[in-house]
């Protein structure tokens, strides 16, 4: 018989706390616009946020299809949940590889929320070109940015943080910022179309003081960083939450279809034909994405020679077929959708997000076209 693995075991578990406690705050935290803090205490308190971190630091030592299958399931009920969720084990990622033992021990006992913070006002969604500055202060450095986005902005206890090099040449460096630090300011609250529970807030920081060991890598490294360890994570992941979207989205619209009965002809919405095509090409579409992600996660897993390829089309087959699907089931669940009562337009909008965090869709098929093409990425 194989043994359960600490990592399985918090997966079997998630179930549970996404049906006792993250289906409950799900309307609410949409609604109001409000961070979940009580799944994310729920999230903590099980164990989840240290899926992903080493077994020497306490962690659960799950690998990424563990943190994908953590991120799918969550997004099936509350999208900006999962998207928390796999900013934190994106910036975790980072932070295992390049971190101080007491964040990652934190971290892995659940008591450390962490994100990325790499979009910046000046190249916007460019993130691999920081114009944020970082400049040499006796033992420290003096960091200086307008970030446009940072996920669990004032709610996570550090950012994974881009700036342009300290000295060395290069096109970034990447800095661990705790929350607290003194000059950081939480700009604006998020009010966005979906993922309304994110608080993607903007962040600045003036003057900010950070000692040189709060580095992570070297200076002048951040690229290197980015492409060899955020991307991978972050496009598998956020191509979890649209393939999460695409669960729910569908479960839902197939309640919806089977239930509801034309009174004067004694038939459902199932019984048309058409409705039938829709549900059969949001299916198809789905699953296309799905089967990409696992064989993404095999890429990389195994090092495959076109592991970086699947790494760019994962995140934009997902977030482009995750607007078809939840289109898709809009249409067929008809009027009744554009109220709240189905919950398919709450995925609708939120599904919205993937396609424009970066690297964005557009992005990503230019990337594609180029590695096709034989050209250069950048
Ligand atoms: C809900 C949400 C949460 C986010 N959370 C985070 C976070 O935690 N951390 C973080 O760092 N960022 C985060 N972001 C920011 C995200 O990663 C992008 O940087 C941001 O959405 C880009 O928006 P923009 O208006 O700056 O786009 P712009 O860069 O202004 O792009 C505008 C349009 O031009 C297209 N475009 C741009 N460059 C090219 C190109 N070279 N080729 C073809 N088309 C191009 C884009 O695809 C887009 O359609 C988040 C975004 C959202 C929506």
């Amino acid at each position: 018989m194989t043994q359960t693995t600490p990592a399985q075991a918090l997966l079997n578990a998630l179930d549970g706390v996404v049906t006792a406690v993250i289906d409950a705050a799900a309307i609410e935290t949409d609604k109001l616009g409000q961070f979940p803090a009580t799944s994310l205490a729920a999230l903590r308190s099980a164990g989840l946020l240290g899926l992903i971190s080493d077994a020497s630091v306490g962690g659960a030592g799950g690998d990424m299809g563990h943190a994908s299958r953590a991120v799918r399931r969550i997004a099936q009920s509350c999208p900006s949940t999962a998207m928390i969720l796999a900013m934190h084990y994106s910036a975790t990622a980072v932070i295992e590889k390049f971190g101080d033992e007491t964040t990652r021990k934190a971290i892995a006992a659940g008591q450390h929320l962490s994100t990325l913070a790499f979009s910046e006002a000046g190249s916007r969604s460019h993130f691999w070109a920081p114009t944020s500055t970082a400049r040499a202060d006796g033992s420290g450095a003096v960091l200086d940015a307008a970030k446009s986005w940072v996920t669990a902005a004032g709610h996570a206890d550090s950012y994974v943080w881009s700036s342009q090099p300290l000295a060395a040449s290069g096109a970034s460096s990447i800095w661990l910022m705790p929350r607290e630090t003194a000059g950081l300011s939480t700009v604006a609250p998020f009010d966005g179309m979906g993922l309304r529970g994110n608080a993607s807030s903007p962040v600045r920081a003036e003057g900010v003081r950070l000692p040189l060991t709060a580095m992570l890598g070297a200076d002048g490294t951040g690229f290197d960083v980015m492409m060899g360890t955020v991307l991978p994570w972050f496009s598998v992941l956020n191509a979890s939450g649209s393939v999460g979207m695409m669960d729910g989205a569908i479960t839902r619209a197939a309640a919806h279809v089977n239930a509801t009965r034309f009174a004067h002809l004694g038939t459902s919405i199932a019984d048309l034909p058409t409705a039938r095509a829709y549900i059969a090409r949001a299916k198809i579409q789905a699953d296309s994405a799905a089967v990409l992600l696992d064989d993404t996660i095999a890429a990389i897993a195994g090092a495959r020679a076109d592991a970086m390829l699947r790494v760019l089309q994962v995140k934009a087959h997902a977030a482009e077929s995750a607007m078809q699907v939840t289109d898709l089931a809009m249409r067929v669940c008809g009027g009744a959708a554009f109220r709240k009562e189905v919950g398919v337009e709450r995925l609708f909008r939120d599904a919205r997000a993937a396609s424009v965090m970066a690297p964005t869709s557009d992005v990503l098929y230019d990337f594609i076209g180029k590695a096709t093409l034989g050209m250069d990425l950048f």
